[in-house]
């Protein structure tokens, strides 16, 4: 595959027109290019490499001729339509969760286990956007002291959620400057679309739905994903997952345990050697990975590093990453790459 035709599912999305910036950053060699999406964007247009390309409306018929699917535009859509494509013979990229669980489709991170791409079977998965993050920082640390199990609280954004929901953020706090309310009146009275409270000057500990365990959905993804990606059937994750009100970036405070000892010196020169991920560890100067910073950045970056004090071998740390970037995206276009 030199100059593969590629189809982009959900090409008008958060996810999807991120896709279509790293395909063009990256130089990814796109020989023909299709654009698909609802009916509801059939006939608007995407601007790729100077060219403008009509969106059109996703049916099982769209992929005659795709070498290679990103498909972002939710489980359902996967679900139905990927069949569709491996059947015309391309090979699906799928952001959603629909297949990351399947043993006959790999989840991977390519810093992390890119091999694991070579066995597909015409669908590879791509990761939850807080795993793919906290992964980034936990792998190499894994490699080096052996990760037993990890406490962890995100930080979400809410263009994790989709376009809706970063209209959403947008919406509720002009609507609260434009009433100019006090400080302790941040209430709105009109009731949230998207998610089941304001977004907009609150936290939500409440991503994905509930189990009968307690957790979330999204909370379990860290584990069970997590010893996908890892090939460590044994790794635990207690997570609680809270959506922020931040435009772009997750941020993840993480305390894991090793198996071996481990110090924040031993940890940082372990981490300054990690591709794709940037230390930035300099507390005393205010120095720290922050959400705003990292938005729009293809690396995730690490800091905060500490002996975690209520645990032996224990490290804590905060990750933030641009979860439509490695947590979608980028990560989506890396593996693509491998495929090229
Ligand atoms: P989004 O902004 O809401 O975009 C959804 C996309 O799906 C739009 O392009 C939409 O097209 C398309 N779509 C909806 N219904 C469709 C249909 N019936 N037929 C064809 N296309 C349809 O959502 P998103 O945040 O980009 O997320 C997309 C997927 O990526 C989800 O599976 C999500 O779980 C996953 N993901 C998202 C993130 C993130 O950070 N946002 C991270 C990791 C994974 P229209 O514009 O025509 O409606």
């Amino acid at each position: 595959m030199t100059q593969p035709h590629v189809a982009i599912v959900g090409a008008t999305g958060a996810v999807g027109i991120e896709m279509l910036r790293c395909l063009e950053r990256r130089n990814f060699p796109v020989g023909k290019l299709t654009l698909l999406a609802s009916a509801r964007s059939a006939g608007k247009k995407l601007t790729f490499r100077g060219e403008e390309h009509p969106i059109q409306e996703l049916t099982p018929e769209s992929f005659a001729g795709v070498n290679i699917a990103l498909f972002s535009a939710g489980g359902g859509i996967s679900r139905d339509f990927a069949p569709h494509a491996v059947k015309a013979g391309a090979v699906v990229v799928d952001n959603s969760s629909a297949f990351r669980m399947d043993d006959t489709v790999p989840l991977v991170v390519p810093e992390i286990n890119a091999a694991d791409a070579k066995n597909h079977r015409g669908i590879i998965a791509n990761p939850n956007c807080s795993t793919a993050i906290a992964l980034m920082a936990l792998y190499p640390l894994h490699q080096a002291f052996g990760v037993k199990r990890v406490f962890a609280s995100t930080y979400q954004a809410v263009s994790g959620t989709g376009a809706q929901a970063i209209e959403e953020l947008a919406s509720q706090s002009r609507a609260w400057a434009a009433e100019a309310r006090a400080w302790d009146d941040a209430k709105l009275s009109t009731p949230p679309q998207v998610y089941p409270h304001q977004i907009a000057f609150n936290a939500l500990p409440h991503v994905d739905s509930f189990m009968d365990s307690g957790y979330t959905k999204e909370e379990m993804k860290m584990e069970n994903e997590g010893r996908k990606i890892m090939h460590h059937p044994a790794f635990k994750a207690s997570v609680t997952c809270v959506r922020v009100p931040v435009f772009r970036s997750h941020s993840i405070a993480i305390s894991a345990e090793f198996e071996k000892p481990i110090t924040a010196a031993s940890a940082r020169a372990v981490l300054e050697k990690a591709a794709g991920l940037d230390v930035i560890d300099d507390p005393a100067n205010k120095q720290y990975p922050l959400a705003l910073d990292i938005a729009g950045r293809d690396n995730c970056a690490v800091g905060r590093l500490r002996a975690d004090c209520a645990m032996e071998n224990g490290l804590a740390f905060w990750v933030v990453g641009d979860q439509l970037l490695k947590g979608a995206a980028l990560n989506a276009v890396q593996i693509a790459e491998l495929l090229v």
